[in-house]
């Protein structure tokens, strides 16, 4: 596919095609990757609505040459994409409840919080974070803007603004006396299309000593292991280390730390900002080694966009394959990835009989798209397909764990990156 510029992409209703870098602003971005017209992907379907028409965007991603960040050109409303549909809490995910309390614990320790300090979570969900610093009595301040998720959060005890986070929102509580010691924000950095606004609210909201923590999946994990259903509409960029440092300079922050967890959510890095200077070495050691390895320039996504368009083949082959056979087959994660992975390559109830979830929110809902049924982990037992397509291939461990029965009466598993194949 030749590349294209984004001045080019056609205009579609309801979504507003950037052509300007999302963080510098510059234009010129390269195109390295067209997943076509996707349906929003925790839109799931309620079952009297199947005959509906599901509105489509497309899904373009590309790469600015200028400041390195990867990001999708369309924009859709953040209220559509997180308020009416989301259906992701949390504290469903046993490993992150556990990675979030360490974090908790070791920021605790390390910055002396105690009950004069406060700590700022944005997008802090249903509190599975904040509650830990609420047992070590630091005083917290949650913000969210999915209302059933506040809740949860507030029946804990978790004080939480039901609002998106943005600059003028930091000048509001800056207004009413608050700074925060820390500000930790995962998984979101990526989800707000206003960027440049989210920054400059961490640098306002920040104590003259705090530190904010940012936590996505890291591009480059993305990219070598092929993540491409992380990439859907709730997800406006993909960070590296080369595009946060600009990012963080242009709002008076500094990168100061980097850390890498290659087992969460498909590979996360995260970024230690402070309003002064004092850079890490592994701040220097991660920016040259993105330089050497190429992803400062385009011709490593390029690369990407070709082996994505090779999985989609492979995977479709295997599905059909199998299905000829006479196997059956069951998927395994309706989360936001999984709508990419089977919207994208195009598998529906001829080839997949259901999906199951553990989020008890989505049982007797339809995935978007491609109409697959939702349905509880324990109808597997039940029916035993052959074969059980993991969506959710990053929770893998943790499935095989609570599949343990279905594996021993001889399941198997397909997990469809970085190349489809069978366990
Ligand atoms: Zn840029």
């Amino acid at each position: 596919m030749p590349d294209t510029l984004a001045a080019e992409a056609p205009e579609t209703p309801g979504v507003i095609a950037r052509t300007e870098c999302r963080s510098c602003g510059r234009g010129e971005l390269a195109v390295f990757l067209s997943l076509g017209d996707m349906p929003l992907p925790d839109a799931l379907v309620q079952p009297e609505q199947v005959a509906a028409p599901e509105p489509r965007y497309p899904l373009d991603v590309a790469f600015c040459p200028n400041c390195s960040l990867v990001q999708i050109l369309q924009d859709v409303s953040p209220e559509q994409l997180f308020v009416d549909n989301y259906l992701y809490f949390s504290s469903f995910s046993t490993g992150l409840l556990r990675h979030s309390a360490e974090h908790a614990g070791a920021l605790i320790a390390e910055r002396g919080l105690g009950s004069d300090s406060l700590v700022v979570e944005v997008a802090s969900n249903d509190g599975y974070l904040l509650r830990n610093f609420l047992e070590a009595g630091v005083p917290v301040l949650g913000i969210d803007p999915a209302p059933q998720q506040a809740a949860a959060a507030a029946a804990l005890g978790v004080p939480t603004l039901t609002e998106f986070f943005d600059a003028d929102l930091a000048r509001r509580l800056r207004s009413e006396g608050k700074r925060a010691d820390v500000i930790v924000a995962n998984n979101v950095m990526a989800h707000t299309p206003t960027l440049n606004s989210f920054v400059e609210g961490v640098q306002i909201l920040l104590a003259d000593d705090g530190i904010a923590t940012i936590e996505n999946t890291y591009v480059k994990d993305l990219v070598d292991g092929c993540e491409f259903d992380t990439i859907y509409h709730e997800h406006f960029c993909y960070f590296s280390c080369t595009a946060v440092d600009a990012l963080a300079r242009r709002h008076g922050l500094y990168l100061n730390g980097v850390e890498h967890f290659p087992s969460l959510q498909g590979g996360t890095l995260r970024w230690r900002l402070g309003t002064r200077a004092a850079q890490s070495r592994s701040v220097s050691e991660y920016l040259e080694a993105e330089r050497l390895s190429g992803l400062t320039g385009v011709e490593y996504y390029r690369e990407f966009g070709s082996r994505v368009k090779w999985i989609r083949t492979e995977l479709r082959e295997l599905l059909a394959s199998l299905r000829a056979d006479g196997k059956s087959i069951a998927a395994y994660g309706a989360a936001a990835k999984g709508s990419t992975l089977v919207n994208f390559v195009g598998i529906g109830p001829e080839t997949v009989d259901y999906v199951v979830d553990r989020n008890v929110h989505k049982h007797g809902l339809l995935m978007p798209g491609t109409l697959l049924p939702i349905r509880d982990p324990s109808v597997l037992l039940e029916t035993m397909p052959d074969f059980l397509l993991l969506l959710a291939w990053n929770y893998k461990d943790e499935i095989a764990e609570q599949q343990a029965e279905y594996l021993r009466r001889g399941g198997r598993f397909i997990v469809p990156v970085p190349r489809p194949e069978i366990l």
